[in-house]
């Protein structure tokens, strides 16, 4: 009878919308027309009132092994059932270091220590400050300034938000970090519109880091930032090369390179990190998202022997990194990561991106000509098409066909400006392929 009660409160609409201020979200325009999801099982969601909706964005870029799968469902009932919770400093459980082990060896290169947090934005900030205490602990702690990008997305920390690009996630928030800079984005639809996969145009841009040694010296300069992909600005790919030549750069100034993979980890773009596919390993790289399926919060920190190295030189009673979370390591957490993991290898989903890249990526660039589409971008598992922007009134067509992808195509995708991002669970079919971009044409045609 308890279970049916919290089942029945989950499942129905509220009383009440007031209280709950909803993140990155028009409150009142929601408010007014809400969009409620209330059970999900493989590729779908239904609706509080009961209508199947294909989740085409892996819930928001995380649920990649699709919902409620069985083993991670049994997995998170279970350690919920034996252990509940663990204290992680000076104390711990088991679950923590089987995990990390698991993760040394799905990573890029000798990245095989694992920091363990709850969220995107609370790896980048880990990130950032490890960088940063990392060159202090060598004896180099004047560099101290962190590059990001324009348009780049790392979550809402202080430390996300000043190497972030995005001005509407910075403007508001007063100085920010002090000793940032910003790369140039890579975005050049003049150039590389409907491109299939990277872009041609544009390796020139990774340059701009040598711009910024320049201005800055490199000894005062710790680490790059940098999304493989970046999700969230709307899709905007690396031109073909670019991240090989960051890397070359960073490696001639002595400076970090740090790859925020919290939406390209594992399995999006077909390897367990981006960082494999194109071939470029980092010194650091931060996850979230469907490193636990999306299904309980959890986040890490990927970092190579080297910067380990030099956190552990002091006495064998000395705190190595002053820093971490009451839940870093959270048994239930760990322990739907350990199951999402199982299943992501159960069942090859990190290659599904891969197998089935090509038909996304025909499928996607199926509705070029169609009105108002003024770029489509795919890589992996990803996809993004751009809208004009009405006269006066920008990302008001990308958000009608979002909206109009729910209450008449029940599909879920994301938006952002006049960009619809998609990036679906990597259980996804060819059906399900069709009836994505067969639904998405017909609900253009109809916003145009
Ligand atoms: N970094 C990147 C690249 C992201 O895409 C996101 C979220 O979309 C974050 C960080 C922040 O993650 P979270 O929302 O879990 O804090």
């Amino acid at each position: 009878a308890l279970a049916d009660y919290y089942q029945q409160q989950a499942t129905a609409k509220p009383a009440s919308m007031d209280a709950f201020w909803m993140p990155f979200t028009a409150n009142k325009q929601f408010k007014a027309a809400p969009r409620l999801l209330a059970s999900a099982s493989g590729m779908h969601y239904r609706d509080v009132d009961g209508r199947e909706i294909l989740d085409a964005c892996a819930g928001l870029w995380c649920v990649n092994a699709g919902h409620a799968r069985p083993r991670i469902v049994e997995a998170v009932k279970r350690q919920i059932e034996t252990l509940d919770f663990a204290p992680n400093f000076s104390m711990s459980s088991p679950l923590p270091f089987v995990l990390a082990q698991r993760l040394a060896e799905l990573s890029p290169g000798d990245l095989n220590h694992v920091f363990f947090t709850n969220s995107g934005s609370e790896s980048v900030d880990s990130a950032l400050k490890i960088a940063l205490a990392y060159h202090r602990a060598r004896g180099d702690g004047q560099r101290t300034r962190l590059i990001g990008r324009e348009k780049a997305y790392h979550g809402v920390g202080f430390g996300g938000i000043s190497v972030g690009g995005l001005p509407n996630n910075r403007k508001w928030f007063g100085p920010l970090l002090p000793g940032t800079d910003h790369l140039r984005h890579t975005l050049d639809i003049q150039r590389n519109a409907f491109s299939q996969g990277l872009p041609a145009h544009g390796l020139e841009l990774a340059e701009d880091l040598e711009r910024l040694v320049a201005l800055h010296d490199a000894s005062t300069i710790a680490a790059v930032i940098i999304e493989p992909i970046s999700g969230s600005a709307g899709v905007i790919l690396p031109p073909d090369g670019y991240l090989q030549r960051i890397r070359q750069i960073c490696d001639k100034h002595g400076i970090l390179l740090i790859f925020d993979e919290v939406i390209t980890g594992f399995g999006r773009v077909g390897k367990a990190f981006a960082a494999q596919r194109v071939g470029v390993t980092p010194d650091i790289i931060t996850a979230a998202k469907g490193l636990s399926n999306g299904c309980v919060p959890m986040g890490a920190v990927l970092v190579s022997e080297r910067i380990h190295q030099a956190f552990a030189q002091g006495a064998d009673n000395a705190i190595d990194l002053f820093h971490g979370y009451t839940y870093s390591g959270h048994p239930l957490a760990c322990a739907a990561a350990l199951a999402t993991l199982d299943t992501y290898a159960e069942e090859n989903l990190f290659e599904k991106a891969i197998e089935l890249g090509d038909y996304w990526q025909q499928a996607i660039h199926s509705l070029k000509g169609l009105p108002n589409v003024i770029d489509i971008r795919n890589y992996g598992l990803i996809g993004a098409i751009e809208f004009a922007p009405r006269d006066g009134a920008p990302g008001t067509r990308g958000f009608d066909v979002f909206n109009d992808a729910f209450h008449k195509g029940g599909m879920l995708t994301r938006v952002t400006g006049d960009v619809i991002a998609l990036s679906p669970p990597l259980i996804i079919e060819k059906t399900h392929i069709d009836q994505i971009f067969e639904r998405l044409a017909d609900i253009i045609r109809g916003v145009a």
